[in-house]
């Protein structure tokens, strides 16, 4: 080994030190990553709310990122309404910070907090899971068997990680003999980082890649791949090893654009990319990964793997009539809405926003919130009796990070169309510092405004 051991804190340091040395202040770069970040939150409608008055049930299912941002401003735009939020969890995981947590920038609970704190004033939160949906009669079973009618119906529910899919995986083996799971909670992406470090000071074979299905952030991966390929060069291991992306398709990323940028980037970066592979399995005691391809299995030894299972619906939201019937959601349980409203193309009453939602783009925290306001301004609208003109364009962004001080700020709509919030300022395709500074310190309060309902 010829370099030095990555050290988070150092690597921050690094950056902020070559951006003091070009005149820059703590305070200038924090102030000016904050400044953008508002920007981004600003909300996609500046309308200004009347608040109507309604005794309406109004349910949602889910008290995650989406459920939790339709709950306050619902709570603020009607008046007098009985709003319930349906969730058994009692912590709330800010999911963005997985990624730092995941590369050991930041301790598990950067991303802990509990949903009680933002529950708003006023809104009832029955703690316990939904266990049936049911659009027809016009009510949601919890797990206990209680029925909860609704006038109104948000299902928010995320989705679900499918890592029994994923054979030879169990949860207990992340953080040990290689294994890493970013996506599977705080502490599992803690323990992926401390496996991951042991891997960055030997170097070896680091597998990497992403499932078939639809996908929250799908630059997650692709991120965790360049910063485990930096931090192996920080400590100067990079040169013995070896580095292996597995792409589910023919493309990196969906947005073509996008992906050519990423395949330049990989390339650079000696990424070995495999297309069209998917993983099928694991033997953990062999360092074996197994991969379904257009030609059969495939096999690849690994020292590290960060394994990323399908992802689908919740049972009860599969297991009722709301996912689409036929088509490319229709198999993992994504619910049928219209695509610019987010309303339920069968059941106008329902509508789904986050992850759940069956639309072509988004199943980001950034999409949330430009998903959120339109449904909410569409239920209100049929409460008042009004034509709500709010249509959501499939925004979607995503700070890919492509080493340990740069990003990426990928914005685009449902036309893969680039729709950057500060043209000429940031420019999407560059690996900036202040994209980084954005992912790093400025996100997260931009995620708890939009909660609160406030962005
Ligand atoms: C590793 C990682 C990195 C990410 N990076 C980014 C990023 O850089 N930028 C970005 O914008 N987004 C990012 N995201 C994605 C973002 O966090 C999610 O898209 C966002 O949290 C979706 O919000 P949601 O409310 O739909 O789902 P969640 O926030 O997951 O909430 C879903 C809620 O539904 C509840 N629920 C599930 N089933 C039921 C049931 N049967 N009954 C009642 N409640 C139920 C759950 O308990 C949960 O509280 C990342 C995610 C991960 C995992």
């Amino acid at each position: 080994m010829t370099g030095r051991t990555f050290s988070p804190f150092a690597a921050d340091s690094a950056v902020i030190r070559m951006l003091e040395s070009r005149g820059l202040t703590r305070r200038d770069m924090l102030a000016g990553a904050a400044a953008l970040s508002l920007f981004l939150a600003a909300p996609p409608a500046a309308r200004a709310v009347s608040p109507v008055a309604s005794r309406a049930r109004i349910v949602i299912v889910g008290a995650g990122a989406a459920g939790l941002s339709c709950a306050a401003r619902l709570k603020r735009e009607v008046v007098g309404a009985e709003i319930t939020l349906i969730d058994p969890r009692k912590r709330h995981y800010y999911q963005p910070g997985f990624t730092l947590v995941a590369a050991g920038l930041q301790p598990a609970d950067y991303v802990l907090s509990s949903t009680a704190e933002w529950v708003p004033d006023g809104v009832a939160w029955i703690e316990e899971a939904a266990a049936e949906i049911d659009p027809d009669g016009r009510k949601v079973v919890t797990a206990s068997g209680r029925s909860v009618p609704y006038d109104f119906l948000i299902v928010a529910a995320g989705l679900t990680l499918d890592f029994d899919a994923v054979e030879g995986f169990e949860r207990r083996l992340i953080g040990r003999d290689g294994v890493g799971a970013v996506y599977a909670g705080p502490e599992e992406a803690a323990a992926t980082a401390a496996e991951m470090m042991r891997f960055a000071e030997r170097g070896g074979v680091g597998v990497f890649g992403r499932p078939a299905t639809e996908m929250k952030c799908a630059g997650a991966p692709l991120k965790y791949t360049m910063i485990v390929d930096d931090i192996l060069r920080t400590n100067g291991t990079r040169e013995q090893s070896e580095i292996k992306y597995f792409a589910h398709a023919n493309a990196l990323f969906s947005v073509p654009i996008v992906n050519e940028k990423l395949r330049m980037l990989f390339d650079r970066k000696g990424v070995e990319v495999h297309r069209s592979h998917v993983l099928k399995g694991i033997d953990p005691v062999k360092k074996l990964a197994f991969f379904t391809t257009p030609d059969g299995t495939a096999e690849c030894d690994y020292d590290f793997i960060n394994v990323i299972p399908p992802m689908r619906a919740p049972e009860p939201v599969r297991n009722s009539p709301l996912p689409w019937r036929e088509g490319p959601w229709a198999n993992d349980g994504w619910v049928e809405v219209d695509r610019h409203t987010m309303r339920h193309l069968r059941y106008p009453e329902v509508f789904a926003v986050g992850d759940v939602a069956g639309v072509p783009k988004g199943k980001t925290a950034a999409s949330v919130k430009w998903q959120v306001p339109v449904a909410v301004d569409h239920l209100v609208a049929d409460i008042a009796g009004r034509e709500s003109l709010e249509s959501y364009n499939g925004y979607t962004s995503c700070p890919l990070i492509t080493r340990i001080g740069r990003a990426m700020l990928i914005e685009f709509d449902y036309d893969d169309n680039l729709v950057p919030s500060f043209p000429g300022v940031v420019a999407p395709l560059e690996e900036l510092w202040i994209s980084w500074l954005m992912k790093k310190v400025a996100l997260k309060p931009t995620y708890f405004a939009m909660i609160r309902g406030q962005a």
